[in-house]
Order: C-alpha cells, then structure tokens, then sequence
C-alpha cells in the first residue's frame, strides 16, 4: 500500500507555529518539555555575573558578534566525546536553538539537490512547519505507538525510493511525541544504503535517554550515551542535532547546535547568521556543561517522575505511554475538555488531537515531584475514557510482513488446485478500502464455495500446503480452516489466515445466499471480533470474482462486494472504523484518519 495516498483536499495552509497560549504565573508549566529543576549555582553566577561584569551593557547591548564563541565550540565538542581541537570545532556549528539548525538544514537542502523530506508522524511540528514553509515536499510514514525499532525502520523504507534518488529524512531520536529511539547501527545501515539521502538525527532529547541508560557509548559525559555522535562526524550524510534547552534547561537562552562532517556543517553554516549569538547565553552555556552532574541528576529525576506518573495513571485505569525523554502522552479520548480541567487546576498541558495518530492524546512534561502530584491530583478529577485507544488495536508492521508471505503461498496454492477463493472479512474490508491489511487486524481471511455435495476441496489441499512448508488445519473449533506456520496438530501460529467455506443456503424468503457453514460465525455483526464481518453474498454479489491489487499480490473479491460490505458493516465502512474494546464492552467508531497506514 502507498503509505501516504494524495490528500485531495491538497495540503492544510500553512499556520503561524503556535505554542499555546500564554500561560499566567503560578500554573505550573507541562506544556513545553522545559526543565523544571533548580539551575546548578555556577549556571546562575554565569547568568549573573556576565551581565554585572565591567563593560558588559556595552558588551551585551551594542556589539555585532563575529559567530560563536570558540570556547563554546570546545565545551560542546567535549560533551559529545570529539577530541580537543580545530578539526572538532569544524564539526560543530551552533545557532540561536536547535530550531535555527534544523531550519538551516531545510534551508540549504536546495545545495544538496534534495526537494522532498521524509518524515515519520506523529513526530516534531515545528520541523514540518518549516519544510512546508521551504516547499519541501513532505513524504510522511507513520510511526504508531510501541513501535519497535525494526518496525520503525520497516515502516521508513516505505520511501526507499525517494531515499535512493536522494531527499532529506528526519529521524527525532527520541521522537517527540512517542519516544522512539534510533541506534547506531540503524543509522550506520541508512546512510551507508542510501548514500544521497542527508539523514538528519534531532537528538534534542537524547541527554535523559543517556541519564538512564547503563550502556557504555564512546563518550566523554553519560549525558550523551545514546547519542550517535561522535560517529556521524565520520560520515558526510549524517547530521546530528542537539539542544541546551531541554536537559540543561536553558530554553531562553538559545542555544543549540549541530554536530556532522566538516563540509556538511560548512554547507548548513551558510544559513546561519554570524550575528546571531548572545555572548552571555555563550558564559551560561559554558558553565552549564561544566555543571553537567547536576542535570545529569536532574535529568535522572525527571525520567523518574515520568515513570511515577504513567504507573499510577495506568493503575488508575488509564492508557499512558511513556518515553525515554522528559514527556509521556495520555489517551484522555476528549482532549478538549482534559486539557480545559488540568488547567483549572492549575496545570497547563499540551493538546496533541490534532497530530496524525494521536487523536484523543494529550501530552504532559516530566517535572520534578511537585508537578507530579499535582498532575496526579488533576487527573484524580477525570474519569478514563472506556476503551483503548485506536493505535492499541495497531498491526504490528513485521506481522504484517508474515501474513503476505503466508497469502502469497496460500493464494499460490489455492491458484494451482484451481480453488477460486477471495478476501473475506476484515480482508476484504481492508482490500476494498486501501489494498492492504486493515490497520487492526490480526491475520487474513480468505473463503471459498464448498459444493453442496461431495467432499470439502479445502481436504484436498493439505499435501499441497506441507509440500509449500505450511500447515492447513481445522481450526480449534471445527468450523473453518487455518493456515500457519505450525506443525500440524499443534495451535496456529500468530500470523495466520483463515480459510471459510460458504455454502448455498436457502433464506426464509426463498432467495439463495453463500454464508459461512457453522452458524457461530454466520451472524451479520459488523462488531464481531476487530472490525470483522461475516459477510454473505448472493451468488450474483459473489460471481465473477474480481481481482484487485493488495500490496504486490493479486486477490480476488466478490464481483458486488460493496454491496455487502455495505449490509454487514453500515454505508460509512469506506471511513468508519468500528473495533470492540478488547475483553468486550462498548463498541467504539473510530475515523480512519485516527489509524496510521499499515
Ligand atoms: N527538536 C525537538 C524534537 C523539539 O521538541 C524541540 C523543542 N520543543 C526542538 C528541536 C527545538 O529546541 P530549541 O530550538 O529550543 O533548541
């Protein structure tokens, strides 16, 4: 399936970046990711004594600065593990925020014949505004929630061919809003495999990451553990960015910087003004990587508090995902109203509805233990919406990967015993709707016309299937077929398919309809299980089959097939997504914008 198919109402205009309304003092701050921690007492006499210093309103107020302080430039290559010297200054370019960096990198893409940027959502808004606001063209992937890294990469290689032709991809390690992390060896791998693509790592989260991590990196501070720098200075298609503003809190002050090959970090430079510096947020800067034990600490505390927050919110009956950074997201279903009561009592909140795959989230910053009690006693007023979010119900990216094995041979199977089957349930759903599996299924259906005399044709494929390395086997309850990866007579492996067969059966009103054999599965309810259905067909809904597209394969539907997708599910199922709450309960509709591509 294409993973990003043409919007038609062409892309949303472009909006000034917002950061939510001004917060009045005394809410506590959980908005923004900011550091919540007293500062190290050397950071504040920086602060201090730079502006009382002899000269310094002169200094500070009236004087053009000629580009970054060099002994910046030595602190920072020092916190990331380069070597003292000239060429590790060369590697390292700062800018008022790390914002400005990334900008500058969007900025100078045109330089490296780059037009479109890669993109996993939801990911860092700001970064977006400003590719858009260049004209880049956005090709976006989605991420999901838990997404594991192998899955993560998997879904990025959707743009393999954009990569090859060369773009710039944007990888937010942790990835603000969902924490995900990249390593490494799968950076190593990207850029080594698509050698024109300029792979942009934002890391400017990566110092909590690095506090709770055990691992021994090749670097100078255990703040930077996790990162990839200092490897990517080796290469000339990795560019790591990095920020003072969330672990050594100094958001106010501007400083962020990028670390990467000489010449790439010589190319980036053009788009960042000399000018552009503060000399005393350079002083506070300094002292602040000197002080780096203490936000270590605090760095420390904050993962701590997040990890308090999301286990009592979790026994407390709510979905809550945490992150290796200072944030977690809560699914609160009715965010408009959460984030409204929070602020009443006296914590602002951001409101993340409106990302792609986070539809009803909220997301919360980790602060010190103060903000936590606050933030526990406010959600103490909120009752947890009923059921899981959407995302929860997400097929993994790699099961997907093994049903389409399992359909190719089954399909190969079926083809060479001339057995017509087609897409049946949740499969048909998700073939009508995009050509690919529906985002939360968990195998694939598949049925066939058993005659209504003589044996079942499935019978007759079992050799087939164990010659093909398969095992076709009655399911537990006697009433279809199975195929997996098993052993015969053993329980069906996780990724499987289930082959119904449907009969010829006459209808109280005299009418013919091809329904599923046993009874249990022959009801019509469009909320059985995850948004299957057990749909029937009459036989001029059903002959001739159809065939359509499904990611590379060919797969036949019912010639009407819309006709009783629309009976089982209701005229919305080319939109709606209907899911029972796993263990039972409400049904839930949810817009299929509310689910990432499979
Ligand atoms: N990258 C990410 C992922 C962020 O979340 C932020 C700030 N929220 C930034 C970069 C920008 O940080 P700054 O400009 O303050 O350095």
């Amino acid at each position: 399936m294409d993973p990003t198919p043409p919007d038609p109402a062409g892309p949303a205009p472009l909006k000034a970046y917002s950061v939510g309304d001004a917060v009045p003092p005394g809410v506590l701050r959980l908005h923004l990711n900011e550091f919540r921690f007293p500062h190290a007492p050397e950071v504040l006499a920086a602060l201090a004594g730079g502006a009382a210093a002899p000269g310094a309103p002169q200094r500070l107020l009236t004087e053009y600065q000629a580009g970054p302080d060099p002994r910046l430039l030595d602190a920072l290559a020092s916190h990331v593990g380069l070597p003292p010297g000239e060429a590790s200054r060369a590697s390292i370019l700062v800018a008022p925020g790390s914002d400005e960096v990334l900008r500058a990198i969007i900025d100078t893409s045109a330089l490296r014949g780059h037009r479109a940027v890669v993109m996993g959502t939801p990911g860092y808004t700001h970064f977006e505004h400003y590719a858009r606001l260049r004209g880049l063209e956005m090709k976006n992937y989605a991420i999901g929630l838990r997404t594991p890294p192998w899955e993560h990469e998997a879904a990025l290689l959707y743009h393999a061919d954009a990569m090859e032709a060369g773009c710039l991809v944007y990888l937010c390690s942790p990835n603000n809003p969902t924490g995900d992390l990249w390593g490494r060896e799968a950076i190593d791998r990207l850029s080594s495999r698509f050698p024109r693509s300029l792979f942009l790592l934002d890391e400017a989260y990566i110092e909590f990451a690095s506090a709770e991590s055990e691992a021994e990196g090749a670097c100078a501070s255990p703040l930077n553990r996790c990162s990839a720098t200092p490897a990517s200075v080796g290469r000339d298609n990795v560019i790591v960015t990095r920020t003072m503003s969330k672990a050594f809190g100094l958001a106010a002050m501007r400083v962020g910087y990028a670390v990467g090959h000489p010449d790439l970090i010589r190319s980036v430079g053009l788009a960042v003004s000399p000018k552009a510096f503060w000399p005393l947020a350079a002083d506070v800067a300094i002292a602040a990587l000197r002080a780096a034990p203490h936000y270590l600490a605090a760095a420390r505390r904050a993962r701590a508090e997040a990890r308090r927050v999301v286990d009592a919110l979790t026994r407390a009956g709510w979905w809550a995902l945490d992150s290796p950074a200072n944030f977690y997201l809560v699914w609160v279903g009715d965010t408009a109203s959460a984030v409204a009561h929070l602020r009443r009592s006296g914590v602002q909140i951001r409101d993340r509805h409106s990302l792609p795959g986070l539809a009803g989230f909220v997301r919360l910053t980790a602060g010190n233990e103060l903000d936590s009690d606050a933030v526990l006693a406010a959600f103490g007023g909120l009752t947890p919406p009923p059921c899981v979010p959407p995302q929860q119900l997400f097929t993994p990216k790699g099961r997907i990967a093994e049903i389409k094995g399992l359909l190719r041979t089954t399909l190969g199977v079926c083809r060479d015993a001339c057995l017509p089957v087609w897409a049946h349930g949740g499969t048909l759903l998700g073939a009508v709707r995009h050509r690919g599996i529906i985002p939360t299924d968990d195998d694939a259906d598949l049925a066939y016309e058993r005659p209504s005399e003589g044996p079942d044709p499935a019978e007759g494929l079992v050799p087939a299937f164990r010659a093909a390395g398969l095992t076709l086997q009655r399911n537990r309850t006697d009433a279809y077929w199975q195929v997996g990866t098993n052993s015969p007579g053993n329980p069906i492996s996780d990724a499987h398919i289930d082959l119904f067969s449907l009969r010829r059966c006459a209808e109280p009103d005299g009418s013919v309809r091809l329904r599923v054999e046993d009874p249990r599965f022959a009801a019509e309810d469009p909320l059985s299980g995850q948004a299957h259905c057990n749909t029937s067909y009459s036989p001029e809904e059903l002959w001739p089959l159809r065939p359509l597209p499904f990611y590379d394969l060919s797969l036949c539907v019912p010639a009407q097939c819309e006709a009783s997708l629309s009976r089982a599910l209701g005229p919305d199922f080319m939109t709606v997504m209907r899911a029972r709450r796993p263990g039972g309960g409400d049904a839930v509709a949810f817009a299929l914008e509310d689910f990432s591509p499979a």
